[in-house]
């Protein structure tokens, strides 16, 4: 299996029918290209970037956060980043930052909400990041969308920040593409609106699957409840994915499930663009997809999401399927 893996590591992702996808990898700082590089990602689908936050004594100044971001830029040589604006709040917390008591803070003073409210820690972001994309080809993303204004307003001070630093006469990219996480149902039930203002989708399903099925994700009491192969869970994914398409977007999936044997047939046979995963995982699925045809995984995408009922019935489905290979 190694020599298998070892001559995969410079291949591109290509499955048994031909069709091309991007295998990228999820990181966390900088010290994570390592693993990205030796695995043979083809790009950073999530650069999770509260974590320089949160290694941080304070608020990082917008040249600490412009130099992390320019070096995962140069290092992945022109193959995109996309790097997720703060997603703080939830179970991440700041010790510079206090944030309210909260009964449910899963459901409260988080990520994009926060970027909202503290626009001061938003734009730093966003100028820090803007300056890094003239070294590479970056893209944005912002964390827990729920609703058409918060995307519009984000965006909006994406433009007015990029407007401030092309007037100052900064080098930028030309092309920031700008999307958003999808992992709040009220959105991925509006994905098709939502498609006509974003340049992409990356699917969150850890909190995508969490929030669908209202049980918390690190919770054991409901850890029954997590099941990311609900047809319920499948058609939201499903959806978006098609409401992409619609509209010429590309759609990506950044949760767990993007890295997920059983997971990826069905994401497959449904169109999904890009798979972003811990980099460990890029070689594994990149031997996987070569061996599916896509258009075989297209009537179990259909047989998963219209026929089955329930999480147990789809695990056994894309087994049974799986054995034909
Ligand atoms: C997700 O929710 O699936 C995701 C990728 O974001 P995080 O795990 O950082 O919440
Ligand atoms: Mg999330």
């Amino acid at each position: 299996q190694k020599a298998e893996w070892d001559k995969l590591r410079d291949e591109k992702t290509v499955t048994a029918d031909g069709k091309s996808y991007t295998l990228a990898a999820n990181i966390g700082t900088p010290k994570d290209l390592t693993g990205v590089h030796e695995n043979g990602s083809e790009a950073i689908g999530l650069y999770r970037t509260e974590f320089l936050y949160m290694d941080s004594a304070e608020l990082p100044t917008e040249d600490d956060q412009f130099e992390a971001y320019k070096e995962v830029l140069e290092s992945m040589d022109g193959k995109q980043v996309v790097v997720r604006t703060m997603d703080i709040g939830g179970d991440k917390h700041l010790p510079y930052l206090p944030l309210p008591e909260e009964d449910n803070p899963f459901l409260g003073y988080r990520a994009i909400r926060i970027s909202l409210d503290r626009q001061d820690i938003f734009r730093t972001q966003l100028r820090a990041l803007i300056r890094a994309s003239a070294y590479g080809n970056l893209g944005i993303m912002f964390p827990m969308i729920a609703t058409i204004k918060e995307f519009r307003d984000a965006k909006a001070i994406f433009e007015e920040e990029k407007a401030k630093l092309v007037e100052a006469g900064v080098k930028v990219a030309d092309k920031i593409e700008v999307g958003m996480m999808m992992e709040i149902p009220a959105a991925a039930v509006l994905a098709d609106q939502f498609a006509k203002e974003v340049d992409f989708f990356s699917i969150g399903t850890n909190d995508l699957i969490a929030y669908t099925m209202a049980a918390d994700r690190g919770n054991e009491h409901v850890s029954y409840l997590y099941q990311p192969y609900n047809p319920s869970v499948l058609r939201l994914i499903k959806h978006i994915i098609e409401s992409a398409h619609a509209e010429g977007k590309w759609a990506g999936m950044c949760g767990e499930a993007a890295g997920d044997p059983i997971m990826v047939p069905i994401l497959l046979g449904m169109g999904l663009d890009e798979y972003s995963m811990s980099a460990t995982s890029v070689l594994k699925i990149r031997s996987l997809m070569k061996k599916l045809s896509t258009t075989d995984m297209v009537e179990l995408a259909e047989r998963a999401t219209k026929e089955s009922v329930t999480n147990d019935e789809n695990i056994k489905l894309v087994n049974e399927f799986m054995d034909k290979f």
